[in-house]
């Protein structure tokens, strides 16, 4: 009987195991099954595009048949329920169960609101392509709103909660979108407003001064408002209240204040801290030899300064490629695994349209050439994925 793999959720860290396996496998070495929610992978790291409406959302989603190979993974279409470990068993919402040997868990991350008070209900976050799609519509919806009740200003007022990379990149572009709507819905510029409110004492905290400055100057010209060491008390279906009293009312709101794990890796029994598992050097949960975990859900620490890496597509990449060798060893039997060590290549955020801040090795960048970079990072994630043919399929420029 051929070893049964089965890996949870599309995501950069599982598609990346299923498509490894694919290459590493011989046919019938393996029974590969992977499993996720919708019938395409989207790309997460694109998604402050669609979310402002700078781009269309079918750029940011790839059909998981076009990139896996059916004679080597079965691909099942379903949204996981639980992992019950003990009995080396899944079962999904329809209540199909699905039973492995090895089990890879790529089910990525969930806002973490930390019980503030209205979040839940009242604020958008951007997570997939679902989410995105609806923060668009409701942007519009706001702006047309506005047209038929000019008294309230406060419809045209977005407020984005937490000044880190997801909170940047999202300003930039909803900034760069704002003239567009000004126009289409007759909306004079001057009355609309958007907030990146902070609870740090800097927008981007840890990142490097002088970038987060150039970013912060870009914002600001095109428009964003900043409110940093000012952290979200409360939310309510009109704005927010700051931890100084202020309130701030708006139409919309979009909380991108932070990620802990996929609830479903805690409520399966599995031990976490925000929701993430503290993974060994193989990726393997603790006290499960057979367990794996790529991607947001598993917290893995720098050994150089004791500190956990941030939650990034880059790492969850490099797990999925480490880890698709490492079961290739297990299935043969002969070989040995790879301690997963990340190999970080650097970090570039965008600004929206020609501009981006980064580090590239310890090289600063920013403006037009980080614009780029930013692009090569995407086509070069693409081609990993499905090759030329993926890339000139979903290319940015
Ligand atoms: P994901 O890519 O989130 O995939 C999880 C998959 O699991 C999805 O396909 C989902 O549909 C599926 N799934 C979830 N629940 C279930 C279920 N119950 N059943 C079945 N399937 C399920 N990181 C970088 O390194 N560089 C960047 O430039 C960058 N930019 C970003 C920009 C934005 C706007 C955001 C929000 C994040 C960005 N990140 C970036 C972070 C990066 O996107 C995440 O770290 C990365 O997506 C994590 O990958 P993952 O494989 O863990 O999960
Ligand atoms: P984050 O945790 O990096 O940033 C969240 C921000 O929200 C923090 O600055 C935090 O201080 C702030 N915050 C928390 N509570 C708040 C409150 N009550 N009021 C106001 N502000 C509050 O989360 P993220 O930006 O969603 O990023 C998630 C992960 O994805 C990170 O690892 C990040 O590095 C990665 N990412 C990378 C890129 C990129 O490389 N270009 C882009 C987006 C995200």
């Amino acid at each position: 009987m051929n070893t049964k793999i089965v890996i949870l959720g599309a995501g950069y860290g599982g598609l990346m195991t299923a498509v490894k396996l694919q290459k590493l496998l011989n046919y019938n070495e393996a029974q590969v099954t992977l499993v996720n929610k919708h019938n395409y992978h989207y790309l997460t790291t694109w998604l402050h595009e669609p979310a402002a409406g700078t781009l269309h959302h079918d750029n940011c989603r790839i059909e998981i048949d076009t990139v896996i190979d059916k004679n080597k993974v079965n691909f099942v279409q379903g949204t996981v329920e639980s992992i019950q470990s003990e009995e080396r068993k899944v079962t999904l919402q329809d209540g199909t169960t699905l039973d492995y040997d090895y089990l890879v868990i790529g089910l990525g991350s969930e806002p973490e609101t930390f019980g503030i008070q209205g979040l839940k209900e009242h604020a958008f976050s951007i997570r997939s392509i679902n989410s995105v799609r609806m923060i668009k519509e409701h942007i519009e919806y706001m702006f047309s709103k506005y047209r038929n009740e000019p008294s309230r200003k406060d419809y045209l007022n977005f407020i984005v909660g937490g000044a880190g990379f997801t909170g940047i990149e999202f300003v930039g572009e909803l900034a760069d979108r704002i003239p567009e709507l000004c126009k289409e819905f007759d909306v004079d510029p001057s009355f609309v407003k958007i907030y990146n409110i902070e609870a740090a004492p800097t927008a981007l905290p840890g990142f490097d001064p002088e970038l987060v400055e150039y970013a912060m100057n870009i914002l600001r010209d095109k428009g964003v408002t900043f409110k940093i060491n000012t952290p979200i008390k409360e939310c309510n279906p009109d704005g927010v209240i700051l931890a100084d009293g202020e309130e701030i009312k708006a139409g919309t709101i979009v909380w991108t204040g932070g990620v802990r794990g996929n609830s479903i890796i805690e409520k399966s029994g599995f031990e976490v801290m925000r929701g993430r598992v503290k993974v060994d050097e193989y990726l393997r949960a603790p006290g499960h030899d057979n367990v794996f975990i790529v991607g947001d859900g598993a917290l893995i620490f720098n050994e150089e300064n004791g500190r956990p890496y941030p939650p990034t597509a880059q790492i969850a990449i490099q797990q999925g490629e480490t880890l698709a060798a490492n079961l290739v060893v297990t299935v043969r039997g002969a070989g040995e695994m790879k301690k997963f060590v990340p190999e970080l290549k650097g970090t570039v955020a965008s600004l929206g349209k020609g501009e981006a801040i980064g580090i590239v090795g310890n090289k600063k960048i920013y403006g037009n050439t980080a614009a780029l970079m930013k692009k090569v990072i995407d086509h070069r994630y693409l081609y990993m994925l499905g090759g030329v043919g993926l890339v000139l399929k979903k290319s940015k420029f």
